[in-house]
C-alpha cells in the first residue's frame, strides 16, 4: 500500500518500461521518469499477476473495490451484452436508458437503513461527494436559506481527491500544496479511541466528548451556517477506524438538534464489507444522503451514486418552478454499461447472501491478522468484517509513530 519507490516491486525495468510517460495518482516522486511501477496484467479471484507472471494476493481488493474478485464471468457477460446492445446513451434532459432506471430502483430497494427517495449517478466516489455538496447547496437555496452552506467533516477522513471532495477529506497531504481545504469546509475530531482518548476515558465518554466538541463548533460558527456533516461509517484510507461505541447516536442527536443534514460516505462500506449490506445498518445510522461507488460494480466499470432522502427530494420538487432544472451531471452519469454491470453485481450479492458470507469468514480473517498483536512494532489492529488495518508504532504507543518517510500510505 506504500507509495515509496523503494518498496515497490520492480517488474518493469527488465521489460523495457523504464522511463514511462504516465503521471501516477498518489505516487511518491511521480516527476521522476526513473520510477519502475509494478505493472499488473491479469487477475484471477483474489490474486493478481504482474507482467512477469508473478502472483500476488490482492489483499486490498483493487482499491477496496473488486468485491467479487478478479474474473467473475457474469459481470463480464453483463458488460459485453450491454456493449453489443447499446454501448452509450446519456441521461440528460429526461432521456435515459433502461439499465440506469433499473439500477436506481434496485439500489433503493437494497438500502433499508431508512427510506430513500432517489438516486443520482456519478462515475466515482469523488464525484458522488462533489454532487452531494452541490445538491445540499441547491436544497438550502430552495428553502431560502442562502447562509446554510458550510460542511463539517472529520480529521483523517477520506472523501476523494477532486477540489470539493479533497476539501472534505481530513488528510493533510490532500490539502498541503493544493491551497485546500476550500473555506466552506470545517473539520472536527477523528473518532479514533486508541489514539485520542484521555486517560481513564471510556469509549462512550470519548464519544460524548466528540459530540460535545461538534456541538461547540456548530454553535461557534452559527447553526444557521452549517448545512451538512459527512462521515464514513468506518474510516478507510485514514487508517481503518471504526467508530467508538455510541458515537453515531450522539453525533446524530446533535445534527438533528440544529437541522444539519447527515451524509454517509459508504464508498467502501456499502455492499457487505462490514458484514451488513451497508455501514448504516451496522451502526444504526439514519442518513439524509448516502454516497456509494466501488463495490457497486465490483469496480469492473466506473460508477458511483448518491442516494437522496424523500425529505430532500420533496423540497427540490416543490421548488422546481422557482429553481429551474438541476443543472448538474456528467456525460457518463448512468452509463448503461456501468449500470448493467452494477445490476448484475447487486444480483450476485443478493443471490450469494454476501452479508452472511462475510459474517462467516470475517472471524478467521480478523483472528488471523490479530495474531500479530503481540509484535513490538504493532500498536493496534482494528477492524470488523472484511476491513482491517494494522498500525505500526514504536514502543506499542499511539504517541510514537514511525517517521513518515519510512512508508506513508497517502
Ligand atoms: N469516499 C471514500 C470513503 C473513499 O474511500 C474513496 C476512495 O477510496 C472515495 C470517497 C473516492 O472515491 P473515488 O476514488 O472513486 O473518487
Amino acid at each position: 500500500f506504500s507509495s515509496e519507490p523503494s518498496l515497490q516491486a520492480d517488474s518493469t525495468e527488465e521489460n523495457g518500461f523504464k522511463g514511462h510517460g504516465m503521471l501516477a495518482p498518489f505516487t511518491a516522486g511521480w516527476q521522476s521518469t526513473d520510477l519502475h511501477p509494478l505493472v499488473i496484467e491479469r487477475s484471477e479471484g483474489s490474486y493478481v499477476y504482474d507482467i512477469n507472471g508473478k502472483k500476488y494476493i490482492d489483499a486490498l481488493a483493487g482499491l477496496w473495490s473488486t468485491a467479487l474478485g478478479g474474473n467473475e464471468p457474469r459481470l463480464i457477460k453483463a458488460a459485453t451484452d450491454q456493449l453489443s446492445k447499446l454501448p452509450f446513451y446519456h441521461s440528460f434532459w429526461n432521456r435515459t436508458t433502461k439499465p440506469s432506471l433499473d439500477l436506481a430502483n434496485e439500489i433503493l430497494s437494497m438500502f433499508t437503513a431508512r427510506e430513500m427517495g432517489k438516486v443520482f449517478f456519478t462515475n466515482s466516489g469523488s464525484e458522488a461527494n462533489d454532487s452531494q455538496v452541490k445538491l445540499v447547496w441547491y436544497y438550502n437555496n430552495a428553502l431560502g436559506r442562502p447562509d446554510k452552506k458550510k460542511f463539517i467533516a472529520r480529521s483523517k477522513s477520506y472523501h476523494g481527491s477532486t477540489i470539493i471532495s479533497a476539501s472534505l477529506s481530513g488528510l493533510p497531504a490532500l490539502h498541503q500544496k493544493f491551497d485546500l481545504p476550500a473555506p466552506f469546509v470545517l473539520h472536527t475530531d477523528c473518532p479514533h479511541y486508541w489514539r485520542f482518548h484521555l486517560p481513564d476515558e471510556t469509549e462512550e465518554d470519548f464519544a460524548t466528548r466528540l459530540a460535545t466538541n461538534l456541538e461547540n463548533l456548530i454553535l461557534k460558527e452559527g447553526p444557521e451556517t452549517i448545512a451538512a456533516f459527512i462521515a464514513e461509517p468506518v474510516m478507510g484510507a485514514g487508517g481503518v477506524i471504526p467508530p467508538p461505541k455510541t458515537y453515531f447516536q450522539k453525533i446524530q442527536a446533535v445534527l438533528n438538534k440544529y437541522d444539519i443534514l447527515l451524509i454517509a460516505d459508504e464508498v467502501i462500506t456499502a455492499f457487505g464489507r462490514l458484514g451488513t449490506m451497508f455501514g448504516c445498518d451496522m451502526y444504526n445510522i439514519k442518513p439524509d444522503l448516502v454516497s456509494i461507488a466501488k463495490a457497486l460494480s465490483s469496480a469492473y466499470m466506473p460508477i458511483g451514486a448518491i442516494l437522496v432522502s424523500p425529505e430532500v427530494t420533496d423540497v427540490i420538487h416543490s421548488q422546481s418552478n422557482k429553481l429551474g432544472s438541476f443543472a448538474h451531471g456528467f456525460t457518463y452519469s448512468g452509463h448503461p454499461v456501468s449500470c448493467a454491470v452494477a445490476i448484475e453485481a447487486l444480483k450476485i450479492y443478493n443471490e450469494r447472501n454476501i452479508t452472511e458470507h462475510v459474517q462467516k469468514i470475517a472471524p478467521r480473517f480478523q483472528e488471523g491478522i490479530k495474531a500479530f498483536s503481540g509484535s513490538p512494532i504493532v500498536g493496534e489492529i482494528r477492524g470488523l468484517g472484511l476491513i482491517l488495518g494494522t498500525e505500526f508504532v514504536d514502543n506499542k504507543s499511539p504517541n510514537d509513530p514511525f517517521p513518515a518517510e519510512w512508508g506513508v500510505y497517502i
